[in-house]
C-alpha cells in the first residue's frame, strides 16, 4: 500500500510569494518513539505576521531533505490516537501544541527550548520543521497542550496568548531584582493579537493599562481595548511622549507593534525602576536615529531594564489558558472579537495570504481546516 498523502499549505523558503498547496505523507503514531506519540486532527490554524514574512522570504528554512516548508504555528485540533505511554490527553480531547522543539543546549534539555542558547532554533511552521497547516500531525506528548472544552471558541488564540503570557511573566520575574515592585501603569504598544492579549493579562493583574495603536478611534481594536477596561490611545493624535506627560511614565511596557522604531521609542517613556519588554520580530533592515545620550543617562539613573522575549514553553501555554478562562468570565464575549477573519479550507491559502497582507482591519486571520465532528 502506498503512503496516504495529505494537503498542506507550504512555501519555498527564499522564494518570495511562493505560498502553494503541497502534499505531505500522512504521519504515523510510531513516528514518535517510546509510545509517546499523539496524533492530532487539525481543526483550525491561525496565521500572523510571521507567516507573512516567511512568504516574503525574510526568514524561514525548510526541514532538511525538503525543498518546501509547511506553514502554520498556531494550531487547534482534536486528538485522534495516542500511544500507550501518553496519559495527559486522550482521543476526543481538544489540544494545541507548542512551537519550538529542542536543540542541544542545557535549556533545551530541561524543556526550555524557548530560551535556548543556541543560535539555530527549531520551530514548527517557521524554521526547519513543518508546521500545522495540514490535515493531521503527530508529535511527542511533551509538546501537546490540552485545552478546556469551554475555551474551544478561542481555539487558535492560545499560541499567541502563550507568547504574551511569557512576556509579562518574564517582566515580573526580572523585576524581583527590585525587592518590592508594585507596577501601577502599563503601556502596551500595538493592538494586534499580542498587544490585545497583553492588555487582557495586565488588566487581570489590576494594572492601569494604556494600549497604543495608530488608528483613530472608534475601531474594533479600540472597542476591544475599552471592553477590557483599558484606555486606547491613537498615536496619530497622541504620541507616547505626550501620553507620558499626561498620565505619567509607565512602570511596565510591552512592545508588540512590529516596528523597531516604536521599540526604541518605548525606551523614552518608561519610568524609574521600570521594565520594557520587546516582543516584535523585525525581519527588515530599518535604521532609526535615537537620542542615545538621553536614553543612556536616564536608563542608568533610573535603574531601568530592557528585556527581549520570544516564544513560550508548556507552562506559558497553561498560564495563558488560565488567563483566557479568567478573561472570559471577567469580560464575557470580548476575547473572541479578536478572531476576525476565518478562511474555509486549506485550498483557500491564497485568500488567507491576501487577508494577511492586504486587510488592514484584520486582527486575526485563521483557517478552518476541518469540521469539528463533536
Ligand atoms: C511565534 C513564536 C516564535 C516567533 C519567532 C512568532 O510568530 O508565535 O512562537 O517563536 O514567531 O519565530
Ligand atoms: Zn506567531
Amino acid at each position: 500500500m502506498g503512503s496516504v498523502e495529505m494537503k498542506a499549505v507550504a512555501v519555498v523558503p527564499g522564494q518570495p510569494g511562493s505560498v502553494h498547496l503541497a502534499e505531505l505523507a500522512m504521519p504515523k503514531l510510531s513516528d514518535v518513539p517510546n509510545g509517546r506519540g499523539v496524533m492530532v486532527k487539525v481543526l483550525k490554524v491561525g496565521v500572523d505576521a510571521t507567516d507573512r514574512e516567511i512568504n516574503d522570504a525574510l526568514y524561514g528554512q525548510a526541514p532538511p531533505g525538503h525543498d518546501f516548508l509547511v506553514l502554520g504555528h498556531e494550531c487547534f485540533g482534536v486528538v485522534v490516537e495516542v500511544g500507550p505511554a501518553v496519559e495527559h490527553v486522550k482521543p476526543g480531547d481538544y489540544v494545541t501544541a507548542t512551537v519550538r522543539r529542542p536543540g542541544g543546549s542545557i535549556y533545551d534539555r530541561i524543556g526550555r527550548s524557548d530560551i535556548t542558547s543556541e543560535v539555530e532554533y527549531f520551530e514548527r511552521g517557521i524554521n526547519l520543521l513543518h508546521g500545522y497547516l495540514t490535515e493531521y500531525f503527530v508529535d511527542d506528548a511533551e509538546f501537546i497542550v490540552r485545552m478546556p472544552i469551554g475555551l474551544k471558541h478561542l481555539h487558535v488564540l492560545v499560541e499567541p496568548m502563550s507568547c504574551a503570557a511569557k512576556a509579562v511573566e518574564q517582566a515580573f520575574e526580572a523585576q524581583k531584582r527590585l525587592q518590592v515592585w508594585r507596577p501601577e501603569t502599563a503601556y502596551v504598544m500595538g493592538a494586534g493579537q499580542i498587544g490585545l492579549l497583553a492588555t487582557l493579562i495586565l488588566r487581570l493583574r489590576g494594572l492601569r493599562v494604556y494600549t497604543l495603536a495608530r488608528a483613530a478611534k472608534p475601531n474594533l481594536k479600540s472597542e476591544i481595548v475599552e471592553s477590557l477596561g483599558a484606555t486606547y490611545v491613537s498615536t496619530s493624535e497622541t504620541s507616547p511622549v505626550e501620553l507620558a506627560e499626561q498620565v505619567g511614565k509607565a512602570d511596565l511596557i510591552v512592545e508588540a507593534t512590529g516596528s523597531s522604531q516604536m521599540a526604541f521609542a518605548s525606551m523614552e517613556v518608561v519610568g524609574h525602576n521600570g521594565v520594557v519588554v520587546w516582543t516584535s520580530i523585525t525581519g527588515g533592515q530599518r535604521r532609526v536615529e535615537v537620542p542615545s545620550d538621553a536614553v543612556n543617562l536616564d536608563w542608568v539613573l533610573g535603574n531601568k531594564l530592557l528585556l527581549g522575549s520570544v516564544n513560550a514553553y508548556f507552562r506559558h501555554f497553561e498560564s495563558g489558558i488560565a488567563d483566557l478562562a479568567l478573561g472570559e468570565v471577567t469580560y464575557p464575549g470580548v476575547i473572541q472579537r479578536i478572531l476576525t477573519n476565518p478562511v474555509d479550507g486549506l485550498e483557500n491559502y491564497g485568500e488567507m495570504m491576501r487577508l494577511l497582507v492586504e486587510e488592514r482591519h484584520a486582527i486575526k486571520v485563521f483557517v478552518n481546516v476541518a469540521e469539528d465532528a463533536a
